[in-house]
C-alpha cells in the first residue's frame, strides 16, 4: 500500500453513535420522502450554539459518532462553524443533498479524517426541475479532491429504476459511480420494498454488486461499513425488518438524538433525557428490542456486519 493510501484510512475509536436529526426543514420535496412537505417547509429552529453543542456532546466524556440528518442539515445556520467544534473531539457522518454553497467551505475547513463519510443523495428529478445536476457533481468532485469519502446514492423509484444506466452513465463520465438505495416505506401508494417487481429487483441487486465493486477502494479506507450501508440493500428487499426480541445496542451505544437535544432509545418513545440538558442517563447494556425504526440502524446495533465484495 502507498504512503498516500495510508494517509486516507479513517480509523475510527467511538464510544456511542447518534442518528442525529438536527432540523426537520428541507429546501427539496422529494416525492419520496418520510417527512411531510408541511414538516419540511416549517421555520427553522435553532437550540444551540456550535460551541453549546460541542460542550454538551463533551460533557458526557464519551466520543461520538454523530450522524447528522435532517431535513437537510447543510442549510442550518453555521452548519461549517458547528461541525469545525464538533470534529475537535467527535467523529461525524452526514446525510446530505449537497444543495447548500456552504458545501464547499466544509470541504476546505473540516478534517476528512474525521468524517467518515458523506452519503451525498442525487435526488434526481428535484435536481432537474431545479437544474442543479452539475452543481451537484461539482460539490461532490471538490469533496472527493478533499480526501472525504462520498456514496453518491440515488434512490430507486420504479421511474428511476428505468433510467438509471443512463443516469449512471452520466456520472461515470464525471468520474462519479452511483449507488441505488432502495425505497422503503409507502410511495405513490405501494408499500417498498414489498413492491418492486421481480424484475425490479433483479435490477437493483445486480447494480448494488457493480457499486460494491466500483466503491472498493472507499469502503476499505473507511475501516468499518457505513452506518447507512445501502451498499448491502439487498438484504431488505425480501426480508419483514422485525427486530423486536432481538438484543440491541440502542439506549446504550447508539441514540435518537431530536433538534432540540432530546434523546431516546431509537423509535420507542423512552426518553433518556437532553444532551443539551446534560441530563443524559445511556442504558447501562443492550437491552431487548422493543420498538422500529430504521433498520440500518436496527442492522448495526444487533449484530456485526460486513460489507460483501
Ligand atoms: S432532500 Fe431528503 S429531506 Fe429533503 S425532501 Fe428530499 S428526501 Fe426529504
Ligand atoms: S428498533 Fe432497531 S434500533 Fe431500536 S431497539 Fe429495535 S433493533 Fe434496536
Amino acid at each position: 500500500m502507498f504512503l498516500s493510501e495510508l494517509k486516507l484510512m479513517i480509523e475510527m475509536k467511538y464510544d456511542i453513535e447518534a442518528n442525529w436529526t438536527l432540523l426537520k426543514t428541507c429546501n427539496f420535496r422529494c416525492a419520496y420522502c418520510f417527512s411531510r412537505p408541511d414538516a419540511l417547509g416549517a421555520m427553522l429552529n435553532i437550540y444551540a450554539t456550535p460551541e453549546q453543542w460541542a460542550e454538551s456532546f463533551n460533557a458526557t466524556s464519551k466520543i461520538w459518532l454523530l450522524h447528522i440528518t435532517g431535513g437537510e442539515p447543510t442549510i442550518y445556520p453555521g452548519f461549517v462553524e458547528m461541525c469545525e467544534q464538533l470534529t475537535q473531539d467527535h467523529f461525524v457522518s452526514l446525510n446530505s443533498n449537497l444543495s447548500h454553497q456552504c458545501v464547499n467551505e466544509f470541504a476546505e475547513k473540516i478534517d476528512p479524517a474525521r468524517v467518515h463519510y458523506i452519503n451525498a443523495a442525487v435526488h434526481y428529478f428535484e435536481r432537474q426541475k431545479k437544474a442543479l445536476l452539475n452543481v451537484f457533481i461539482n460539490r461532490v468532485q471538490r469533496l472527493q479532491s478533499q480526501q472525504f469519502n462520498v456514496l453518491v446514492s440515488l434512490v430507486m423509484t420504479p421511474a428511476i429504476i428505468k433510467i438509471y444506466s443512463e443516469i449512471s452513465q452520466y456520472f461515470e463520465s464525471f468520474g462519479i459511480s452511483l449507488i441505488p438505495k432502495t425505497l422503503r416505506d409507502n410511495y405513490q401508494g405501494m408499500r417498498y420494498p414489498e413492491a418492486y417487481s421481480e424484475n425490479e429487483k433483479t435490477l437493483i441487486v445486480q447494480y448494488l454488486r457493480e457499486a460494491r465493486l466500483k466503491y472498493i477502494s472507499i469502503i476499505t479506507r473507511m475501516g468499518e461499513p457505513p452506518t447507512i450501508d445501502m451498499f448491502n440493500d439487498e438484504r431488505f428487499l425480501n426480508s419483514n425488518l422485525n427486530y423486536h426480541g432481538r438484543l440491541c445496542g440502542s439506549g446504550y451505544n447508539f441514540i435518537k438524538l431530536k433538534p432540540d437535544g432530546s434523546v431516546f432509545r431509537c423509535g420507542s418513545k423512552e426518553s433518556l433525557g437532553n444532551i443539551l440538558q446534560k441530563n443524559v442517563s445511556f442504558l447501562s447494556n443492550s437491552a431487548l428490542c422493543n420498538s422500529s425504526y430504521c433498520p440500518y440502524f436496527c442492522e448495526k446495533y444487533t449484530s456485526q456486519h460486513f460489507t460483501k465484495v
